[in-house]
């Protein structure tokens, strides 16, 4: 087969120097034809579009054919010629053609029929190669980029911090333990207690839940930072928005206040949904097509209207009427307790039909490091709740006070051996600063439309399931 330099088809469809000889190189996912001539549309994950390859059959051969089939994978030498059928620009009459491998149409798993999400899930390793998932794929892609560029542009410097922690920054017991102890022969001290004496470390330690600690240390001297990395909890929690692993983008600014954050919070949002709309149009459209007619209006609405701000107070008070006016939740609206994401799709979707930022909710149902409020009963924090997703960035103002955070963190149970590097910035040229933690894959819901949190990563880690 002769050597000619491989074009891919994100740059093949766009050319239009029509006689040139090309080569195109991916995997079939449709062939069709009659006896004199066949189609190959052909992909190869760097766009949605295929390109269309004409083979005259009795060039060929119908035997040299018969392993082309969905899911072989191909290089191809052809002519690049204008295409007559709608839809596309160009497309190749097939010159030379080896075949990489073959997928038995026996046993290759992605046949043409549409596949529910959920047998999908079950083959992960090959989703892929469908056009749902290699769009989604591109568009997390592309939303990184994105998260990285805005914070770049605006000055903010990405850190890095640990992900094996010895503290556990939301004071709740949901977290991985990482151990090299021989767990068929624990050794137990006295009171029955299992001695981390001579595990790896030294002590118990295990996968972080949040990077904010080590991040406030960083915005305490770089000024701004930001954080974007693996995240682990492992709330036994069978729902479409929780993982078990996730990533999660953490900014941390000094000498922001709780509205510098908010303001932060949406620019940096509507910039992220706003580069998705411009630069992954195709694969958007696609979903939108596919799944979700009211996605790309969505995503524009978002883009273009400010987030309604108000109280979780305020927010109780507005579900409390709904639930006078004979609206049905499952869980109870009290002030006190945390709100369902039933509730805060009520305000979002029913009430306010647009974002909402709630701030100031009640202590006791937040973390030990938030700011706390002059009342004595609420805290500095924001929760920005989205259309379809409820809860997509959690965040506050910190407290700066070295005796109101130390006496809260001992209130809340936090030992200070687990902190006391924390309360350090707090002791030494404390400032008043902000932060706030967005979950990587509900930023990805919400931007393709998809319903559950394990169709937006490549390998979902849930109760039960960690296969691949
Ligand atoms: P939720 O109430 O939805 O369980 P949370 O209040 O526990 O979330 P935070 O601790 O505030 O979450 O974490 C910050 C952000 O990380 C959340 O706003 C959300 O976007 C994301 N997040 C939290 N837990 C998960 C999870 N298990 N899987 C995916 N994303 C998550
Ligand atoms: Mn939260």
């Amino acid at each position: 087969m002769e050597n000619i330099k491989r074009t891919e088809i994100v740059d093949l469809l766009k050319r239009t120097d029509y006689g040139q000889t090309v080569n195109v190189k991916g995997w079939v996912r449709t062939r069709r034809g009659n006896k004199n001539v066949s189609f190959i549309a052909l992909n190869d994950g760097s766009t949605i579009n295929n390109v269309q390859i004409v083979v005259d059959i009795e060039k060929f051969g119908e035997e040299y054919l018969k392993p082309i089939t969905t899911g072989a994978s191909l290089s191809v030498n052809g002519k690049l010629v204008e295409s007559m059928g709608k839809g596309q620009s160009v497309e190749i009459q097939a010159e030379e053609i080896l075949v990489y491998g073959t997928a038995d149409p026996e046993k290759y798993p992605l046949q043409k029929k549409g596949h529910t999400m959920e047998y999908l899930r079950e083959i992960a390793h090959l989703r892929p190669r469908t056009n749902t998932f290699g769009a989604i794929f591109r568009i997390r892609h592309n939303m990184a980029i994105a998260i990285h560029t805005y914070f770049h542009e605006h000055g903010y410097f990405y850190f890095h911090t640990p992900l094996i922690t010895g503290s556990d920054c939301e004071g709740a017991g949901q977290m991985f333990q990482v151990t090299t102890k021989n767990l068929y022969n624990l050794k137990k001290n006295d009171d029955g207690k299992i001695d981390y004496s001579d595990d790896f470390f030294g002590k118990s330690v295990s996968l972080t839940v949040s990077g904010q600690l080590e991040g406030e240390l960083a915005a305490t001297s770089l000024g701004k930072i930001y954080t974007f990395g693996p995240t682990f909890r492992a709330e036994n929690s069978n729902t479409p928005r929780h993982l078990a692993e996730f990533w999660m983008i953490e900014p941390e600014i000094a000498f922001y206040e709780i509205e510098d954050n908010m303001a932060l919070a949406q620019d940096f949002i509507q910039y992220c949904v706003r580069w998705a709309l411009e630069k992954c149009t195709d694969d958007i459209q696609f979903l939108c097509n596919m799944f979700d007619k009211e996605l790309i209006e969505r995503l524009n609405f978002v883009v273009n209207n400010d987030f309604k701000r108000l109280t979780y107070t305020e927010g109780v008070e507005i579900l409390k009427e709904a639930v006078k006016n004979g609206h049905k939740f499952e869980f109870p609206v009290d002030w006190g307790t945390d709100l369902q994401s039933e509730h805060e799709r009520y305000l979002v979707e029913e009430h306010f039909k647009r974002p909402v930022i709630l701030t100031d909710y009640p202590k006791e149902i937040k973390s030990f490091y938030m700011k706390q409020n002059d009342d004595g009963k609420t805290v500095r924090a924001m929760d920005v709740l989205f259309p379809k997703i409820g809860e997509i960035i959690g965040g506050s103002q910190r407290e700066e006070d070295y005796e109101k955070l130390a006496r809260r963190a001992k209130e809340m149970g936090v030992p200070d051996k687990d902190i006391w590097w924390y309360l350090d910035t707090r002791r030494f040229g404390t400032v008043p600063h902000s932060g706030f933690g967005l979950g990587f894959e509900r930023l990805m819901l919400f931007v393709t439309g998809m319903q559950n949190i394990r169709d937006v990563i490549p390998f979902p880690r849930t109760p039960n399931n960690c296969e691949f």
